[in-house]
């Protein structure tokens, strides 16, 4: 079986990295799966553990690090994130390609380990439609938008590593750009193959 690709999926709060996810996993169930990943924050309302995080204390988060389970990990908004090994091999194991939907440092992380992995940013229409989309979803406090707001600047500068640029304007249309850098990555992929068998190199 042919073994999928690592591809991580970032931008800024609220810019529709998950509902795009979501979409594009619906669509083409059989092209590539998300992780679960760790963290320290408390469950939003309608999220459950072990399907949208694995929630856990500071303390299980610090065992876990003991126990090196983590390509990478991050302490972002006052709490901690971290993309478990297990989680990747499962994935792969299933003969689908990756996607990892964490922030930057984390995929710049991930590029140093996983030298073939394939970062995509995905950018919003304009900086005011971040800001009512991330409003409009209800999930935050005051406090927590007003922390995410402050960090949209450096975020756009920890993005000068990413390698595709997506702008989340029509979601469909986002979906498929996002489908279509997975395909042709695959295709690259098959290439260095070919030319392996016929050339040699
Ligand atoms: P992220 O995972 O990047 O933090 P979400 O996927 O939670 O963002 O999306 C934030 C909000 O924006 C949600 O309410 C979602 O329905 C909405 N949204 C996502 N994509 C679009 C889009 N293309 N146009 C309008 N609203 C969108
Ligand atoms: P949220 O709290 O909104 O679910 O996520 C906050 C940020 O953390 C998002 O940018 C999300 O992509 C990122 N994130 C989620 N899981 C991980 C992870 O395992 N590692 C890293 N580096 N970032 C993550």
């Amino acid at each position: 079986m042919k073994r999928g690709k690592v591809f991580v999926i970032s931008g800024p709060s609220g810019v529709g990295k998950g509902t795009l996810c979501t979409e594009l996993m619906k669509l083409y169930p059989d092209l590539a799966a998300t992780t679960v990943s760790v963290t320290t924050r408390a469950p939003r309302p309608g999220e459950t553990d072990g399907v949208h995080y694995y929630f856990r204390s500071d303390e299980e988060f610090d065992r876990m690090l003991a126990k090196d389970m983590f390509l990478e990990t991050v302490d972002k908004f006052t709490h901690r994130y971290g993309t478990l090994f297990s989680e990747v091999e499962r994935v792969l194991a299933a003969g689908k390609n990756v996607i990892l939907e964490i922030e930057m440092i984390g995929g710049a992380n991930v590029k140093k380990r996983i030298p073939d992995a394939v970062l995509i940013f995905i950018l919003p229409p304009t900086l005011s439609a971040l800001t009512d989309r991330i409003v409009g979803r209800g999930s935050e406090s005051a406090e927590q938008i007003r922390i995410r707001q402050a960090q949209v600047e450096t975020e756009f500068d920890q993005a000068k590593p990413y390698e595709y640029f997506v702008v989340n304007d029509e979601l469909d249309l986002a979906v498929e750009r996002v489908k279509a850098i997975i395909v042709a990555e695959g295709l690259k992929a098959d290439a260095c193959d070919v030319k392996k068998q016929y050339f040699g190199r």
